[in-house]
């Protein structure tokens, strides 16, 4: 398998993204080279037919570009792509604990779905957003040259632990080691000096994040590892997308979109995430601004199409068992289509029908993933979406290994055949 132009990007976006505000901060910056200019949530809005535009809510971001022959007497349909910017992990609390036998130490909190296992033995490096009262919104610091650790207990104090599993308490054996009491850093000074303010007046957000770069993996390159995967890869591939079919390109049919949420790993209800009035919110404002009146905007939305982009559980050769018979993915076989008859995943026969015309123009293959009958099933933003804008749509992902690890994989390929079948979609 030969690398490619689109992975070789992805792993720079990855490098560049070690938290979902990095991450909206790296398509900001995308956007902002490919012309999109930046509207403000708090402003009135002035829109344009042939315009590009962006809007951000923390860890959250919206690109909306609007076809040149946009009128409201033939106003066009919204096609948005929608995928997530966060991530399992691990959390810094806000204050540190009691040094304890010369360690300094600094506790976390788990965030969403986290392998716990997969956070032990690795140089961890420490990012996010940190406010003072000069800067209330935050600053993004990335603290990478000094990576800290959690230490895995060795064997001859845990002699069961290849027979009966490990098993970490996260209270007590996540707690990362950042030094000792001896040294003369300490977490509180490195903030100090990044917010250029005392730690008592500093607030922050903080991950820690496997300071292992992206890279490709396999013997013949066929996979990519990296942290952040589910959902950077779909974050990924949905801005591609959207910047790729820039107005230099044939007249889109369709207001095209791309949101990427932040908090889906913890259900998607904050002032961000996907249950927020974001997008629902966002979207009336912009066919306000283009002149349509409520009725108008009523209308678009059930001609509109959301495709919810967001990893898939590609088939585990050591645990086939784990998976539908029928119905396994595979890395570097084409992007997958989620099905779920409970709504988990967005979609149904005709939404379903109308991503596979998408993909056969694009000359893309589609793969089907359902999960066993036996085990319960994942879900992402697209059901809470297609529910709040009552709009049609479909999950999809592309395939990937050790979903929610530290460090995941996935296939080489694949993030190339997303981004060919989302154009083609944001076509209209
Ligand atoms: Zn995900």
């Amino acid at each position: 398998m030969s690398r490619n132009p689109h992975a070789d990007d992805l792993i720079r976006f990855l490098n560049a993204s070690p938290t979902p505000w990095h991450a909206v901060e790296t398509a900001v910056e995308r956007l902002t080279r490919a012309g999109a200019r930046r509207l403000r949530e708090a402003d009135t809005w002035s829109l344009h037919p042939g315009e590009t535009v962006f809007l951000t809510r923390g860890g959250s971001l919206l690109a909306l570009r609007i076809p040149a022959n946009f009128s409201v007497r033939a106003p066009r349909p919204f096609h948005i792509l929608a995928a997530h910017t966060d991530s399992p992990g691990l959390r810094l609390k806000p204050r540190p604990p009691q040094a304890s036998q010369e360690y300094r130490r600094w506790g976390v909190e788990v965030y969403g779905g986290a392998l716990f296992n997969s956070w032990l033995d690795r140089d961890l490096g420490i990012a996010g957003r940190v406010c003072s009262p000069a800067a209330r919104e935050g600053i993004l610091v990335r603290l990478e040259e000094r990576p800290v650790r959690i230490p895995q207990v060795a064997i001859h104090l845990d002699r069961t632990v290849n027979e009966q599993g490990l098993i970490l308490n996260p209270q007590r054996h996540l707690v990362p080691v950042t030094g000792q009491t001896s040294g003369d850093a300490s977490l509180e000074a490195l903030l100090e000096h990044a917010a250029g303010a005392p730690f008592s007046d500093l607030t922050f957000d903080l991950c820690l994040y496997d300071t292992t770069p992206a890279g490709y993996g396999g013997l013949g390159d066929e996979f990519l590892y990296s942290g952040r995967l589910d959902n950077l890869a779909m974050s990924h591939a949905a801005l591609s997308a959207f910047v790729e079919s820039g107005p230099s390109g044939a007249i889109p049919d369709v207001i095209q979109a791309v949101v990427l949420f932040d908090h889906e790993e913890i259900g998607s209800v904050s002032a961000a995430g996907a249950r927020s009035n974001f997008l629902p919110a966002a979207l009336e404002r912009a066919a306000t601004a283009l002149g349509l009146d409520r009725d108008a905007w009523l209308r678009l939305l059930p001609q509109s199409f959301l495709v919810s982009a967001d990893m898939a559980h590609a088939l585990h050769p050591n645990y086939p068992e784990k998976h539908e018979p029928d119905h396994f993915p595979l890395p570097n076989r084409g992007v997958v289509l989620k099905a779920n008859a409970n709504h988990r995943y967005m979609g149904d026969a005709p939404a379903a029908s109308r991503l596979l015309g998408w993909a056969r123009r694009a000359g893309v293959p589609v793969q089907n993933f359902v999960s066993r009958s036996d085990l319960a099933c994942g879900s992402t933003v697209g059901p809470a979406l297609g529910a709040d804008l009552g709009m049609p749509g479909v999950d999809v992902g592309n395939a990937m290994l050790s979903m929610h690890s530290a460090r995941e994989m996935c296939g080489a390929d694949d993030p190339a055949q997303a981004i060919a079948l989302f154009r083609e979609f944001l076509k209209g």
